[in-house]
């Protein structure tokens, strides 16, 4: 029988699966501190908002996104769009700002190519919520001429923990074509798009402006990292993280094993020795340059026995039902719909305690081809260690 979870937050704790990273990249820390430091929380019958709620907006009901990237975790995915915003916004009004973030982003869906995005930010933060957003970025510059999308931004913004995530994926303009397969080249118009969300926020620094950028071996010669660390320091940005991309979803854990010992354990090797020199580590100031290694996505330790990332978030699927989180938002994992997306806070919250079920078995989503996030894997590490029966003397 599994021991009962200490109650507070014990002095020895996490398994330091987050070290050397920022403070809003140390995911159990951030859960923690959403439920005040009381793990006593987790599992105790009661309703407990998540930390945040992901939203992967239909985005223009046509095509999912405008780009095509080979890491695209949608790819192997039903890949459904349905229109539901109004329904969102209705529900958004109703919960008041219950729940801390709102995250705009997708397994599959490009959230800038939606119209509405504009207005979800608003009521977002008119509520006292914060937002992130993670996009490709391709339409930055062509929002803020046509609609003054990063000026309205920067004007709601009200603090850092807002914040603007691009996948910049490269340092120049061929890699860039190379890796996301974009209708046209868009590097430069991207990096303007960047330059100008910068320029608008001035020197109040908020939103956040973070860069990403998974590696590959085209996008990842010496020069060209050295070439995007130069990139983000001239442009001011707050981070870049560098990462190596996940295995698709949608396949059977053999078959990530063999993309591990394929690209993840050779690719670490490599860019963890290429990066050594170049990354942050305690260096102070910005931008803070971070690489997290595979470790952090590996299916290997995907073996625990509850899933507490429900207290994390909740997602809402750009096929408009509500799923138990953002890896899994897609109709090719209907088994973790928890309902269709309801526009009234008394039946979101059934679907919230829904998912807050000390007796889902993880394993059932492994089966089916789905896995964890990097989120939700160091959280449900960090709590399996927690909850493990301890050793005697
Ligand atoms: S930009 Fe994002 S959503 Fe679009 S294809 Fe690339 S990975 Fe997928
Ligand atoms: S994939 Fe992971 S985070 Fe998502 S529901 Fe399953 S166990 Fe939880």
């Amino acid at each position: 029988m599994q021991a009962r979870p200490r109650p507070k937050t014990p002095r020895r704790h996490f398994l330091g699966i987050a070290r050397g990273r920022p403070r809003g990249y140390r995911y159990f820390d951030l859960l923690l501190k959403h439920l005040s430091g009381d793990l006593a929380r987790v599992f105790d019958g009661r309703l407990t908002y998540p930390r945040q709620l992901e939203i992967h907006l239909p985005a223009d009901h046509v095509r999912p996104c405008n780009f095509d990237c080979g890491h695209c975790q949608g790819r192997l995915l039903e890949r459904t769009l349905a229109p539901y915003e109004p329904k969102a916004l209705r529900l958004f009004d109703e919960l008041e700002g219950r729940i801390p973030y709102h995250i705009f982003g997708g397994a599959y869906s490009e959230p800038l190519l939606n119209p509405l995005l504009p207005d979800f930010l608003e009521l977002t933060k008119k509520q006292g919520s914060f937002f992130g957003i993670h996009t490709n970025g391709s339409l930055l510059t062509r929002l803020e001429r046509e609609r003054g999308f990063l000026t309205r931004l920067c004007r709601i913004a009200t603090s850092p923990e807002d914040y603007l995530s691009v996948s910049l994926d490269a340092g120049r303009p061929a890699s860039h074509r190379a890796t996301k397969r974009p209708p046209a080249d868009c590097f430069d118009e991207i990096i303007e798009g960047v330059r100008l969300a910068v320029r608008a926020r001035g020197r109040r620094r908020r939103p956040s402006i973070r860069l990403c950028y998974l590696l590959n071996r085209t996008n990842g010669s010496e020069d060209e990292l050295h070439d995007a660390i130069r990139l983000a320091e001239e442009l001011r940005v707050d981070s870049l993280r560098f990462s190596i991309p996940y295995d698709l979803y949608g396949k059977g854990f053999d078959k990530v094993r063999e993309y591990k010992a394929r690209v993840e354990a050779p690719e670490h090797e490599h860019f963890s020795r290429l990066l050594a020199r170049l990354l942050s580590g305690r260096r102070p100031g910005r931008p803070s340059v971070f690489y997290i290694p595979p470790d952090c996505q590996d299916v290997d330790r995907m073996r625990f026995r509850q899933c507490i990332y429900c207290y994390y978030q909740i997602t809402i699927g750009a096929d408009g039902f509500v799923y138990r989180c953002s890896s899994t938002a897609t109709p090719s994992f209907k088994m973790n719909r928890l309902g269709e997306l309801p526009a009234r806070r008394e039946d979101f919250e059934r679907l919230i305690r829904t998912n807050e079920d000390p007796s889902f078995d993880p394993s059932s989503c492994f089966r089916a081809g789905a896995r964890c996030n990097r989120m939700a894997l160091e959280v449900n590490l960090e709590w399996a260690d927690l909850s493990r029966p301890k050793e005697k003397g």
